[in-house]
């Protein structure tokens, strides 16, 4: 997890303070809201939260309730949610919608699915970000909460601020420490998926593959989606050496 480590040593550099979505923002100075989406692996998450802890950053792990990956409310997945907590990290809500789900119904859905998270895991923090979100729901940005949770595609902590993410593997670590470091706002929001720094990998398909092609043994025989993103992963990359690579098995740390 070099690459990791220096994107946050970067972040710090910058004069960024890593920041609370619920929280909120200090009156002053620069501000950067880490956020992981855990799509895949809760133990992914616990590792990276580790490196947060040694780090001595803070960051906010959303997790799925409805993941075709792993079960959040099975005894193992909440004992992973505490080591997050243990480890000094926020705990929030990722949604998913489902297929074919109206926009009045939105509100409810998710406060149901966060009142259902929290009878196992009460300290769950009050906010929100969407799982592959729909046009549909990326509309929603003037809502700055959703069902009593505060939004993080809002435009707090996206068109108001600088919006930085790993989704795949779009950037490399270089061109993400230059972003920061010329950030044109005072806040800005950086989505790190976990499993692609603990895994790494060049491609979301090595990232998917992981070591010894368990994980991705999983990841394609639970999600079709999971399928077309790879795919896609194949159409957008280019070249290898035009690849970001966050883990520990491609050529740049
Ligand atoms: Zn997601």
């Amino acid at each position: 997890m070099a690459g990791y480590r220096r994107l946050i040593a970067a972040a710090k550099d910058a004069g960024f303070q890593f920041a609370s979505f619920v929280e909120g923002a200090s009156a002053t100075g620069r501000c950067l809201y880490l956020r992981h989406d855990v799509d895949f692996s809760l133990a992914a998450a616990v590792e990276l939260a580790e490196t947060n802890a040694a780090l001595g950053v803070r960051g906010t792990f959303f997790v799925l309730l409805r993941s075709e990956i792993y079960n959040l409310l099975s005894p193992w997945s909440v004992e992973r949610i505490r080591d997050l907590e243990r480890l000094g990290q926020e705990v929030a809500l990722h949604y998913l919608e489902p297929p074919g789900a109206q926009n009045d119904e939105l509100a409810g859905r998710v406060r149901g699915d966060f009142e259902t998270v929290c009878r196992e895991v009460p300290t769950l923090r009050r906010v929100v970000s969407w799982h592959n979100p729909s046009e549909r729901l990326l509309r929603l940005r003037g809502e700055g909460t959703v069902g009593g949770l505060v939004n993080a595609y809002s435009t707090a902590f996206t068109t108001e601020s600088l919006y930085l993410s790993d989704s795949n593997l779009r950037h490399s670590v270089e061109a993400l420490e230059a972003a920061l470091a010329n950030a044109p706002t005072r806040h800005a929001q950086l989505l790190l998926h976990p499993i692609n720094w603990v895994v790494g990998g060049c491609s979301v398909v090595d990232v998917l593959r992981g070591p010894g092609g368990t994980l991705y043994a999983i990841a394609s025989t639970g999600c079709g989606r999971i399928e077309s993103t790879r795919r896609g992963s194949r159409r957008g990359f280019r070249t290898r050496s035009s690849m970001a690579s966050y883990g520990t098995g491609g050529p740049q740390r």
